[in-house]
């Protein structure tokens, strides 16, 4: 159901109200229940109308910073989960390149961030020597 429906009737229709405009993930189907007076989300007390929500604006502000989008994750890992695929692609590439996989087909679908096609033996040497020259680069000194 797309559009939900705004009233109920109920008591073999003498009572026509307001409906909770909660719709089940599982089976689409809106609630039957009818929505609370005091909801401003014409919701029933099962789906959220008795909720007001933080009133203090130390409630607001909490809320606030507790409730970041995409919190999961942060840019620090989402970068970090980006290289390592980089280099999977590469490797995979790398592989192609000098024979190692000949039967199976490359990983379909868009490539992470940097990449570049590496097809013939040169690239692929290339790549390995550049790579190498990194992790020495990245690792800390041993004294
Ligand atoms: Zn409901």
């Amino acid at each position: 159901m797309d559009n939900p429906e705004k009233y109920l009737t109920t008591a073999g229709g003498r009572i026509t109200c307001l409906r909770c405009s909660a719709m089940s993930k599982q089976s689409r189907l809106q609630c039957r229940k009818p929505a609370l007076n005091l909801s401003r989300t014409q919701k029933c007390g099962h789906h959220g109308g008795k909720s007001t929500g933080p009133l203090t604006a130390e409630g607001k502000a909490r809320i606030g910073k507790a409730h970041l989008l995409h919190g999961e994750e942060t840019n620090q890992r989402k970068l970090e989960r980006s290289e390592g695929a980089l280099k999977l692609a590469q490797l995979e590439d790398v592989a192609h390149a000098i024979g190692l996989i000949t039967t199976a087909p490359r990983t379909p679908g868009r490539k992470p961030l940097g990449y570049r096609a590496i097809r013939t033996l040169e690239e692929a040497k290339a790549w390995v020597v550049e790579d190498a020259l990194q992790q020495i680069k990245a690792a800390p000194e041993a004294e």
